[in-house]
């Protein structure tokens, strides 16, 4: 059981839902991905899912008062149950990290995954994912074995619309513009580890066990 919650940094490809995955199982902790929230109100064509479909194809971000309510009420959720958690692609404007620290939220560490922008280009043009169980393949490192199908439940996998090379490029601007700050809003609160050199998947779910566990 995992003894401190996580906050997830990095590019949109760097791997932070693919690790915070594999840590869900080795860990009893509890992925929150905004991302995936969003696709799944999306798909299920919610009234948040309508109002956000435009906004997350086009690989901008969701307006932060929406974004943080969010959290805010999936937080509460896991308190109640003594559940630690990760979060996955939240925050992402130091408005939003902001917005974390007046809701108390004081037992986390922040992982930081940097990886080359030309790396996560490379990866993002290469992404297909199950929409039913939310695996994520890649032709180049990680492919389905039963590819163009998923290994676990046999759907056809699919791209994110997102991932088109439009949408890349802007989300990897607007990351620039509004996410990197946050890495050094957590740089001067001392709580930033930082993992560089991770294509060797074990090694950084290894390194985050030693300090969660
Ligand atoms: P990635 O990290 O690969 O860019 P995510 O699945 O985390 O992808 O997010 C997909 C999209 O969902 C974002 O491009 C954005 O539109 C929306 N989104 C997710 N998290 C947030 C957030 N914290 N604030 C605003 N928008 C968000």
């Amino acid at each position: 059981m995992a003894r401190t919650n996580i906050i997830f940094l990095g590019m949109p490809g760097s791997g932070k839902g693919t690790i915070s995955s594999i840590l869900e199982t080795k860990a009893n902790i509890i992925q929150i991905s905004t991302g995936d929230i969003f696709r799944e109100e999306i798909n299920n064509k919610t009234e948040l899912g309508l109002k956000v479909k435009a906004i997350v194809e086009s690989g901008s971000y969701v307006p932060d008062d929406i974004t943080n309510k969010i959290v805010e009420n999936k937080i509460i959720q896991m308190q109640a149950n003594n559940q630690k958690f990760i979060l996955d692609g939240f925050p992402r404007t130091v408005q939003q990290a902001m917005f974390l620290d007046q809701l108390n939220f004081e037992d986390y560490i922040v992982v930081y995954l940097d990886v080359e922008k030309q790396v996560v280009i490379d990866r993002l043009s290469q992404r297909y994912f199950c929409k039913v169980c939310k695996k994520s393949y890649n032709l180049a490192s990680f492919k389905s074995k039963k590819h163009p199908y998923c290994e676990n439940d046999g759907e056809l996998l699919i791209q994110r619309v997102d991932d088109q090379p439009e949408a890349v490029k802007k989300r990897l601007d607007i990351y620039e513009k509004e996410t990197a700050p946050v890495i050094d809003f957590y740089r001067r609160k001392n709580k930033l580890l930082t993992i560089t050199q991770h294509d060797n998947i074990n090694e950084t779910i290894d390194k985050i066990l030693d300090i969660i566990l």
